[in-house]
């Protein structure tokens, strides 16, 4: 197997996977089809929705085909020549408690009827468990991966290693470190079925990257049981490639409709908001009145589009690098999904350590919310670790953001600047000129330009929370600096005071002189001549 990725946002990649019977791109969506039931037979899939790989659960493949499935293998058995995934029957072992089958035969039979991608019999938390138990299905799991490489007879299959530990993050931790060590090619997160059907995303969160940080991030992460399009792009932008849905056929077979936001009742619909094919020929009523069979296979097409077309926004997103703001998009569809978005504030560092500096858009910066994005977090970073200012600048002189940018090509910077120039000509390498702005916090005149300092748009009024923030980024960077002197120009109409309180409080910590200037209108003349004035008296 190849693993090779083309393109990287946060931690989503597009990558192509080659297998021994062709490549497929990622992110996925491989359709469960059940061999027994088929809604949509998997040739369909292919025309459709040009769907490139599937999965199929070996445990029943083996039930209802047992030796016809070894003869004919699994491709011609189900009528497809993309790639096969196998899962191994774990997740049946979950709701009955157990399968006929040893791990070893599961093994085996996934080689005999040439699956590209298989599955070891890996043993499922499950939810609301004892952590004893939860111990034993990381510690039963990895002996049966360890045991792989002694029952497999074959090369050219790719074998996925499964991670558990349910909600036991120290144990999903453990779990994703002991079987990164081991040879599989693909990782997967067993994901308790209640996480996604109570909408657990912040918990999904931490499962996720626990996994990530822990697991070898060259190799391919699969997300068991994520078959809804409403988090595809939360589970991608943490590193998931590859996703399964059995949802598409189950809620088809519940007369549910699936958006990209959540899932609608048929009955409940009055218009269908979607274009397919489906969707354009019928409305909710003909739909209703279809035969329960017909209707059963139209919902899953529908369903299916919604996931493929979903999967292609995500991609899209990733190649604008913009998949961030689609995640800020997708979280206020649902208070949960904003809810994790909120808990990726615990990863934030994690998050800008590993994802690639792009400078392929500005930023759209909405709320609070994204002020965990890796571009701010990495300013924020760089300014407090790496940042000096110029060895001379001796008197900060701190000035509110102005709507042209960058900053200092501001008509009313320029003005100023002139200004200083020409009335206190020789000492102006001692005046360091920053700006406060949202989102970024502080940002030096010299540096302004730098993507993405000049490159994003930010809504104002600010929230709170972004006010308190950049206050907050102030206060330390006049703390870590050298100044002898800091001169504020206050706009305590946008910030509240608590620019000014910030400054106070760095500027008392450091025992230096602070100039709090306050004019009306902001940049009038009275303002340059008041900063001009306080400049004068500082730099004799
Ligand atoms: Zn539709």
């Amino acid at each position: 197997m190849s693993f090779e990725i083309r393109d990287r946002h946060l931690l989503g990649r597009i990558g192509k996977i080659k297998t021994k019977s062709g490549v497929f791109e990622t992110p996925a969506l491989l359709p469960v089809i059940n061999p027994a039931v088929q809604p949509i037979p998997p040739k369909k899939m292919r025309e459709l929705f040009n769907c490139e790989a599937l999965i199929t659960n070996a445990y029943i493949v083996k039930k209802h085909f047992a030796d016809r499935a070894v003869h004919r293998g699994i491709h011609k058995l189900l009528d497809f020549d993309g790639v096969l995934m196998t899962d191994s029957g774990a997740y049946q072992i979950l709701v009955y408690g157990g399968v006929e089958v040893s791990p070893e035969e599961i093994v085996s039979y996934q080689e005999e009827i040439n699956a590209d991608i298989a599955t070891i019999l890996d043993v499922p938390t499950g939810w609301e468990v004892l952590r004893e138990h939860a111990q034993h299905t990381v510690k039963e799991t990895l002996k049966r991966a360890k045991e792989l490489s002694r029952i497999k007879t074959r090369d050219d299959i790719v074998w996925v290693g499964p991670v558990q530990g349910g909600n036991y993050l120290d144990l999903v931790a453990k779990s994703a470190s002991e079987m990164g060590k081991l040879p599989f090619e693909i990782h997967a997160l067993g994901s308790p079925t209640p996480v996604m059907e109570q909408y657990l995303f912040d918990t999904l969160v931490d499962m996720i990257l626990t996994a990530k940080m822990n697991l070898p991030l060259d190799r391919p992460l699969h997300l068991f049981g994520a078959g809804h399009p409403l988090m595809f792009a939360l589970a991608v932008a943490l590193g998931c490639d590859l996703f399964d849905s059995a949802a598409y056929a189950i809620y088809a077979r519940e007369d549910r409709y699936m958006t990209e936001y959540g899932t609608e009742k048929l009955r409940e619909l009055a218009y269908f908001p979607c274009s397919c094919p489906i969707c354009t020929r019928n409305d909710p009523k003909t739909l209703k009145e279809t035969s329960r069979k017909e209707r059963q296979k139209l919902l899953a097409q529908h369903n299916l589009y919604v996931c493929f077309s979903e999967i292609k926004r995500i991609k899209q997103a990733i190649v604008e690098g913009r998949l961030w703001e689609y995640l800020e998009i997708k979280a206020h569809g649902h208070p949960s999904l904003l809810q994790a978005l909120k808990r990726l504030k615990k990863y934030e560092d994690y998050l800008e350590r590993s994802s690639p500096v792009t400078k392929r858009s500005g930023l759209f910066f909405f709320s609070s919310a994204g002020l965990t994005r890796p571009e701010i977090v990495r300013h924020r970073k760089r300014i407090l670790a790496n940042y000096s200012p110029p060895k001379e600048a001796k008197i900060l002189v701190l000035l509110p953001q102005t709507t042209t940018k960058p900053f200092h090509k501001s008509e009313e910077q320029r003005r100023l600047w002139k200004t200083i120039e020409q009335e206190i000509a020789v000492k102006v390498s001692r005046i360091h000129i920053c700006t406060y702005a949202a989102p970024f916090g502080v940002v030096p005149a010299e540096i302004d330009e730098v993507y993405p300092l000049s490159q994003y748009e930010a809504t104002v009024p600010f929230d709170a929370e972004t006010i308190d923030y950049v206050a907050e980024q102030i206060e330390n960077y006049i703390v870590k600096t050298n100044y002898d002197r800091v001169i504020l120009l206050e706009n305590s109409e946008v910030w509240k005071g608590k620019i000014a309180a910030a400054c106070k409080k760095a500027c008392r910590k450091r025992g230096l002189p602070l100039t709090m200037l306050k004019t009306k209108p902001l940049w009038g003349k009275n303002a340059l001549n008041k900063i001009l004035k306080a400049i004068q008296e500082t730099v004799v």
